[in-house]
């Protein structure tokens, strides 16, 4: 989940607050559910996801378990995530590259080359415009409803911040 307030986040043995886990997932230095399968994760977030944008459940799952499979705790690595459309940087190529031409740790290669937006103008609106049919499409939901989450994930994103 996005952690945008500290009360969000979860926290280490000393106090401190977790950098990588919310509140609902860690405790105290320790997932709150050590046992859990990636499995049950999806099933439990894609419930929570075809509540709030009516997406059939089984669509749902897997998009969930798609979603997770990235994060850190079931990947088993940090992997990063585009900072302007969210797409994973799971492998090298998946990058964009800098005007010195070294891999960006920030956005993939689809938004990102040569150390400048491939879409320079392209606003938030539009983004959701461009990226709402391929996700209704995917999911098999309502146009709105995918705009709706699509509003929702980008403005999480930090090229999307306000
Ligand atoms: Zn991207």
């Amino acid at each position: 989940m996005p952690m945008s307030e500290d009360e969000h986040l979860g926290t280490e043995a000393n106090g401190t607050l977790s950098k990588d886990y919310c509140v609902y997932c860690y405790r105290d230095g320790a997932f709150t559910e050590p046992e859990i399968t990636i499995d049950e994760m999806a099933k439990r977030c894609g419930a929570i996801m075809s509540q709030l944008y009516d997406i059939p459940v089984k669509n749902a799952e897997r998009f969930a378990r798609e979603q997770i499979s990235c994060l850190k705790r079931w990947a088993g690595k940090e992997v990063a995530f585009c900072g302007s459309c969210g797409m994973p940087l799971l492998r090298d190529e998946d990058a964009g590259t800098e005007a010195d031409r070294t891999r960006s740790t920030a956005y993939c290669t689809y938004c990102y080359q040569n150390g400048r937006f491939t879409e320079p103008d392209l606003t938030r609106e539009q983004a959701i415009g461009k990226y709402a049919p391929m996700m209704a499409k995917n999911l098999d939901i309502p146009l709105e409803k995918a705009q709706e989450m699509v509003r929702q994930y980008l403005s999480t994103l930090p090229r999307w911040q306000e």
